[in-house]
């Protein structure tokens, strides 16, 4: 077993901590045939963490995380997403289930019974606000940012309403709702449209938010930086330039800088074989406006630019492009000199 390795993320050198690959590409992803490309520069440590703390939510609780649903790479858990809201969108499909709020099976790709929810505005902030039954206790609805209580509708009363999967489920929403002081009264008689009794399968137009933040920013950051490394050889991503992307991405230290880009994403680097296609995972390598930048784009979703080193650059040659999709092999972008 050769002794010299060292982790590019923690620098660890102890040979018996590097047993496993770390993919450069979450497996939740997919494969690409025999070229799936793996690091063994990664050690175990770093990759249990990276398992747990980034690659499975990017897998699961993210846009590009659901995306990959209808690429027909599935889970193997039914765990709701944690982090998206995922709302029913579409008026004449859902009537009066519009704003319901539901999570997908990520074992089937198909939306899961919702849960009892509470919906109430917020004047002030204009916004419906949703809650879900653990979620009542302690709840408090203060006058001057959802009104007096009141009936529903009327100018500067509560504008709110219980949708739940069940009449069992409705009835302890308004429960819990009594009980955190919140005087609930059920207003329109409750009726049951979903479920398995209508013999309609859940497929609903759904509208879904998720927010950027740190953690999944570090999960697309560590593609980045494993994409260096597969490419370029460990030996560039352990030299101290490249210091700051990854205590970034290994212990959350300090920011870098991501901007959502709107550039087409194989500009000079098209072949006959390297086009935009919306099955797969674009990753590009470059110097741009004085910084090393890495660009990834997932599917036909918008792409990330991120500076991964400021001010400096890679030698134009390390300038590298990508398109993964799944199933098949890996095609490689060349940089045209312009
Ligand atoms: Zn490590």
């Amino acid at each position: 077993m050769s002794n010299d390795k060292t982790c590019i993320y923690c620098r660890q050198t102890d040979p018996d901590r590097f047993r496993g690959v770390e993919h450069v590409i979450p497996q939740g992803f997919g494969r690409f045939g025999s070229e799936t490309p793996t690091l063994d520069c990664v050690c175990d440590d770093c990759n249990a963490y990276f398992g747990r703390e980034l690659d499975q939510l990017l897998a699961r609780d993210t846009y590009e995380g659901i995306s990959r649903y209808s690429r027909g790479l599935l889970s193997s858990e039914a765990r709701p997403q944690r982090r998206l809201s995922l709302t029913l969108a579409d008026p004449a499909e859902a009537g009066d289930f519009v704003g319901l709020r539901v999570a997908v099976d990520g074992t089937t790709g198909q939306l899961m019974p919702p849960g009892g929810q509470f919906h109430v505005h917020n004047f002030r902030t204009g916004e419906d606000e949703v809650y879900f039954l653990r979620q009542i206790a302690g709840l408090t609805l203060p006058e001057a940012d959802y009104g007096k209580p009141g009936t529903n509708g009327q100018k500067g009363t509560w504008k709110c309403k219980i949708l739940a999967p069940s009449r069992e489920a409705h009835d302890a929403m308004v429960e819990a709702l009594q009980r955190a002081g919140i005087d609930f009264r059920p207003g329109t008689p409750f009726q049951n449209h979903w479920g398995p009794e209508s013999g309609e399968p859940s497929s609903f137009l759904v509208e879904i938010t998720s927010e950027v933040d740190k953690p999944h920013k570090r999960a697309i950051a560590k593609i980045l930086m494993n994409f260096v490394a597969f490419h370029l050889g460990p030996d560039e991503v352990l030299a101290p330039r490249w210091d700051f992307l990854r205590r970034y991405i290994r212990y959350g230290e300090a920011e870098i800088k991501a901007r959502l880009s709107h550039r087409q994403f194989w500009t000079g680097q098209e072949t006959d074989q390297l086009r935009f296609r919306d099955d797969s995972i674009n990753v590009r390598i470059e110097n741009l406006d004085g910084n090393v930048v890495g660009a990834i784009q997932f599917y036909n979703l918008h792409t990330y630019e991120m500076i991964l080193i400021e001010n400096d650059a890679l030698h134009p040659n390390q300038e590298i492009g990508r398109r993964y999709t799944p199933g098949e092999l890996p095609v490689l972008g060349e940089k045209r000199s312009v």
